[in-house]
């Protein structure tokens, strides 16, 4: 698959995005955006922007997909991989993560990273990095193979 490449200024604009919109006590999440058939990312989408009720019940329920895709067709960007935080340090991904992807197609990207995005310095080698395989299975990418770059833009 191809490396996905994300400068550090948008990196930590995720990051912090993510910390404010779960306020320390809900799941965040969101999706990287680039352009069609390229790998970096050039903007994030916040489930927020489309489902106001994304995290009402504290973990990720998003119904706003309707919306979203209209977003993505009027823009012209793809989904490269989503986003979303956990509470602790565990990002192992959990059951429900699984059975729920984000988007169902083989190759799809799923970073989630700890403690609700509180931490002020979270690498992506903090987070835990999936790739859907199809049929409800992912692979989950060791630390050393991460396929992200953050580029010093
Ligand atoms: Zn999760």
């Amino acid at each position: 698959m191809q490396t996905i490449s994300i400068s550090i200024g948008l990196w930590f604009k995720i990051m912090k995005g993510l910390r404010r919109r779960g306020a320390g006590v809900r799941e965040s999440a969101g999706f990287l955006l680039c352009n069609p058939g390229k790998s970096k990312v050039v903007k994030i989408a916040f489930y927020g922007q489309f489902d106001k009720s994304v995290s009402e019940s504290g973990i990720i329920q998003f119904k706003g997909a309707a919306t979203f895709f209209e977003y993505l067709a009027k823009e012209k960007l793809e989904v490269l991989a989503d986003i979303h935080t956990h509470p602790t340090q565990n990002t192992r991904q959990s059951d429900s993560d699984m059975k729920h992807p984000m988007v169902r197609i083989k190759g799809h990207i799923a970073i989630i990273a700890p403690n609700y995005a509180k931490d002020f310095f979270i690498f992506p080698k903090n987070c835990s990095v999936y790739e859907y395989l199809g049929n409800f299975e992912w692979k989950k990418f060791e630390i050393s193979k991460l396929p992200m770059h953050l580029k010093l833009i």
